[in-house]
């Protein structure tokens, strides 16, 4: 489903990404890790567009994110057709921002109506599928300052399901959240996993890893060091940085 090759971006002098290739198949999902500063966030954004790259291909199903083959060459996408791109793709962040004004509902069906032109009957009904899968069927009607952060996360993750995206991308979306509250995400996310849902968690919680993950991969220095089965890779990490990393975990 993702292909990326030879990804590469810089800010200035500053070389984030260096060549990073990454194939994710249909339904698998993918735990990257890596030091602070090695570049995760910045790849997870090149998938979705939110940043340019400098080198290098991504490609999500058969469309290459940015560009569209026109007259037999490849052309830099417009915004509109970059925001056509990105309907397919979910994102979920560390921070959840949630529109405060909004209630749980109204926050995830807004994407729906507003950009795909979906029924507010349809988006509600599927809002109401969305929330029982995150175990928030109660809070339909909550505003989101009512929450706490971990049912806050999980209605962001409803919010970004609800545009039906083929691919999601979490980039450590249980960091900013209170040592109780990571578990209930990382349940949520279990359940995604286990529905076949395609992932790319970027994320520091190597249990998670080690329990949904078909491929660990460990980035450091805007490269990929090292992949593998978790079973494979956590237990014997073959490259000395990734077992300097894991060490940090034990
Ligand atoms: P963390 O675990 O701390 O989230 P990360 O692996 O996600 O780290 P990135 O956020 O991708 O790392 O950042 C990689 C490098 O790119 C860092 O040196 C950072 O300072 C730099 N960087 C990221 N975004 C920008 C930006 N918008 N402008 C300039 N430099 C940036
Ligand atoms: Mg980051």
């Amino acid at each position: 489903l993702v292909r990326a090759r030879n990804v590469q971006k810089s800010y200035g002098d500053n070389d984030v990404l260096k060549g990073i290739d990454l194939d994710v198949m249909p339904g698998e999902v993918v735990v990257i890790l890596g030091p602070s500063g090695s570049g995760k966030s910045t790849f997870l954004r090149c998938i979705n567009h939110l940043e340019d790259m400098n080198a290098g291909s991504i490609m999500v199903g058969d469309q290459q994110i940015g560009y569209e083959l026109k007259n037999g060459s490849l052309q830099r996408l417009s915004p509109r057709n970059i925001a056509r791109q990105r309907k397919e793709i979910g994102m979920v962040f560390q921070q959840f921002n949630l529109y405060p004004h909004m209630t749980v509902l109204q926050n995830i069906i807004e994407a729906p109506i507003g950009v795909h032109k979906e029924s507010r009957a349809e988006a509600t009904r599927h809002a109401t599928e969305l929330l029982a899968t995150v175990g928030l069927s109660d809070k339909a009607d909550a505003w989101p300052r009512h929450l706490s952060g971990g049912q806050q996360q999980r209605v962001a993750i409803a919010r970004a399901l609800a545009i039906r995206p083929k691919l999601m991308l979490f980039d450590e979306p249980t960091s900013a959240l209170d040592p109780e509250l990571v578990g209930e995400v990382l349940a949520t996310m279990r359940t995604l996993a286990d529905q076949g849902l395609t992932m790319v968690v970027v994320t520091h919680e190597i249990g998670f890893a080690r329990e949904a993950a078909d491929r660990v991969v460990f980035m450091d220095g805007g490269v990929v060091v090292e992949q593998g089965p978790p079973g494979k890779v956590l237990a014997n990490p073959e490259h000395p940085r990734f077992q300097a990393f894991l060490s940090r975990f034990i």
